[in-house]
């Protein structure tokens, strides 16, 4: 069970409530660390950081490098209005993400949560920040991948991915934007489980925000999926990586779902035999037929195409990246969109006082035991 100042007291946003100065900022060692046990960790404000730039935008809120005043240490913070996801009704979704961060996920291709806290109108997560750009950046730039280097990135996607699974998480949605590169040019999946844009229940096509291309059928058809829809999503990028568009693309959206749910995916004989039975096996619309379907990982582990990969090396980063992006140093802000970095950042990141209308005292309560601090070892000390 988590516990927070709002659910010891059984009031909501009692932090708020008590003292109207202060934003609610109390932090735990996750329970469920190992030999975790409630305990306070050091207090983390917004006002800790300088928010140096804007490199992202998601649904509820922006992501922005920041720095960490007494420390100097660089960090990607993920801000997200508590107003917009309430309106969005996906706090469930929120709430659901912090459950997942606080079973302690560690594992080198998955992005770092240092610390979470909250305010009374916006949620704040303290990630490593990562600056080699998107891997569809890119791959764009480069239009397809030779087959090593589709596969390195495959191995590390996948191998997260069977990781999360081993936790009871299904990371859902797989899609370029959450691919992050890391300087040395390792894989970094950013947002695993942060549901931004959900999928609601009674919508038409057009409530799946964002790129539709890597829908498996059944999410497309609103049917219970598993953790084999994570399958269905890497092979869509690796599909796109060798071929250079996702495998059942159109221009036109309507189409283009026609041929998720019923065409085969072209597979060009340019990609190897190993290359196009793994496209096949994981692009396969019955999940239950799907590679990955029985024994998740081991199966994709095994495959003939990752057969030149040790997989010991590549957990311990032994692999030596086939590229490794160019960057100077942290603040060399390159491979973000511009349309971002040149935009203002809000004053009101770090803020002590806060005008409470009605809305925000509403949303204050919605994220009861929001809060999370690591245990002691990742503290910023
Ligand atoms: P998200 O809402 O997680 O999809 O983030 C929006 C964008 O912000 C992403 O597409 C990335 O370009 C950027 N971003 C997210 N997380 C990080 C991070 N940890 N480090 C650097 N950039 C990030």
């Amino acid at each position: 069970m988590i516990h927070g100042l709002a659910r010891d007291t059984g009031q909501s946003g009692v932090g708020w409530e008590k003292d109207k100065k202060k934003p609610q900022v109390l932090h735990l060692t996750s329970p469920d660390a190992p030999g975790g046990h409630l305990s306070w960790t050091p207090e983390i404000k917004p006002c800790d950081f300088d928010y140096l730039r804007i490199i992202g935008k998601g649904s509820f809120g922006k992501v922005l490098l920041a720095r960490h005043k007494e420390t100097t240490k660089y960090y990607a913070v993920k801000v997200l209005q508590k107003k917009i996801i309430l309106k969005k009704k996906e706090q469930k979704h929120i709430m659901a993400e912090r459950s997942v961060l606080m079973k302690n996920i560690k594992h080198p291709f998955l992005v770092g949560l240092h610390y979470s806290f909250q305010t009374t109108d916006k949620l704040y997560f303290v990630l490593d920040y990562v600056n080699g750009g998107e891997l569809f950046y890119h791959l764009q730039r480069e239009r397809i991948f030779l087959e090593p280097r589709a596969r390195f990135y495959a191995a590390e996607i996948a191998s997260a991915l069977g990781y999360l699974h081993s936790l009871h998480i299904v990371y859902r949605d797989l899609k370029p934007e959450n691919i992050l590169l890391d300087s040395q040019g390792h894989i970094v999946l950013t947002d695993f489980g942060l549901c931004k844009e959900g999928l609601e229940p009674n919508g038409t096509t057009t409530t799946f925000c964002g790129t539709p291309e890597y829908l498996a059928p059944e999410v497309l058809q609103k049917q219970a999926y598993d953790r084999t829809v994570d399958w269905w999503c890497l092979g869509s990028v690796l599909y796109e990586m060798l071929y250079g568009l996702p495998p059942f693309y159109s221009r036109n959206t309507a189409e283009m779902y026609s041929n998720i749910l019923h065409k085969a995916p072209v597979l060009k004989p340019n990609v190897s035999n190993a290359g196009r039975d793994l496209l096949e096996g994981l692009l396969q619309k019955d999940r239950t037929k799907r590679l990955g379907g029985k024994d998740d990982f081991l199966e994709l582990k095994y495959h003939s195409f990752f057969s030149p990969i040790n997989w010991e090396d590549l957990m311990a980063k032994k692999i030596t990246p086939p590229f490794v992006p160019s960057v100077s140093g942290p603040t060399d802000l390159r491979h973000f969109d511009p349309e971002f970095t040149h935009l203002p950042v809000s004053s009101s990141l770090c803020t002590d006082t806060l005008t409470v209308t009605s809305s925000v005292k509403e949303a204050a309560g919605a994220f009861p035991g929001f809060s999370y601090g690591p245990p002691a070892e990742h503290s910023f000390m």
